[in-house]
């Protein structure tokens, strides 16, 4: 009886012109409609399969002062002869919009007849912080666990270049910054990586939508996370560290703005049990310890 309600409601049409026809007949129909289903279900197992979410770690650094022991828009002007800019240049910078300042350091860079790979050598020599190639390697040999991406307020070029006399871009995944690009006269253009509604951030760059969109177009791909690192020094980094979850960690430099700006924030607050660990540091072995513990080896 129940079997012939479910025919009923899957098979309407058919049943009634059945329903009054022999046993085995009904029976005949309902084989082929069982392979059907079967077949199908067949179809959808490898489909499910391949839906199915990935979890990795994320390390997610800033650059300046975090990765590099200095500060990569400032380094550059060691290639100036003098190292010095001049007042026009030094004092046109206006809160917020380093980028555009940064567009008048590189013009007048170029009117100094200072070419591309002069800027590259001199760009070459900025030192990484201690413990960071070690961290760096550690990610490259176990990228089947980590992600890495870079997050930064420099730009493509620097970063690259920066990256590449190191041996270490094979570690990380994307590197969300300033698009830069030489012209043909050999002077570095810089753009804003993008417009954002974030009051809290410079104009051409909120860390927090960046990594917000990176983990929801990961997600959308089938990776999720375990656990998010983030590393930095800036206030800048201040935004994304407060988009955190329960079980990430962040690892503000010891005596750099961000460790200062957690510190009274969390003094405000006061302790939550959802906000993310905080831990500080001064080389990158310390975190190099922390991420081993996470990643089965
Ligand atoms: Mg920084
Ligand atoms: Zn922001």
């Amino acid at each position: 009886m129940l079997s012939d309600q479910m025919w009923d409601s899957n098979n309407s049409v058919l049943f009634k012109k059945k329903q009054n026809g022999p046993l085995c007949q009904r029976t005949i129909q309902a084989v082929p409609l069982f392979f059907v289903v079967v077949f199908y279900s067949l179809l959808l197992i490898p489909h499910q399969q391949q839906r199915r979410i990935i979890m990795k770690t994320l390390l997610v650094f800033d650059f300046d002062h975090t990765l590099v022991d200095d500060n990569s828009d400032t380094w550059v002007i060691q290639c100036i002869p003098d190292q010095c800019l001049p007042d026009l240049v030094k004092n046109s910078y206006q809160k917020g919009r380093w980028t555009e300042y940064m567009g008048r350091v590189m013009s007048y860079i170029g009117d100094q007849d200072i070419s591309p790979d002069t800027i590259r050598s001199v760009m070459e020599t900025i030192p990484f912080t201690d413990g960071m190639i070690e961290l760096l390697t550690f990610i490259v040999s176990n990228k089947n666990d980590i992600d890495c991406i870079i997050i930064s307020d420099s730009n493509t070029v620097f970063i690259d270049w920066i990256l590449q006399v190191a041996g270490v871009q094979a570690a990380v995944d994307q590197v969300f910054t300033n698009p830069a690009t030489f012209d043909k006269r050999g002077y570095m253009e810089i753009e804003c990586y993008h417009s954002h509604q974030c009051s809290q951030c410079p104009v051409n760059l909120c860390k927090r939508k960046v990594l917000v969109d990176f983990l929801a177009g990961q997600l959308k791909g089938g990776v999720d996370y375990q656990r998010t690192f983030y590393v930095g020094d800036g206030g800048n980094d201040l935004c994304p560290s407060n988009s955190l979850r329960e079980g990430d960690v962040v690892f503000p430099r010891k005596g750099y703005t961000l460790e200062r700006l957690l510190s009274r924030q969390s003094a405000q607050q006061g302790e939550g049990s959802s906000n993310p660990r905080v831990i500080g540091w001064t080389s990158g072995r310390e975190i190099l310890m922390e991420l081993k513990a996470c990643v089965p080896l």
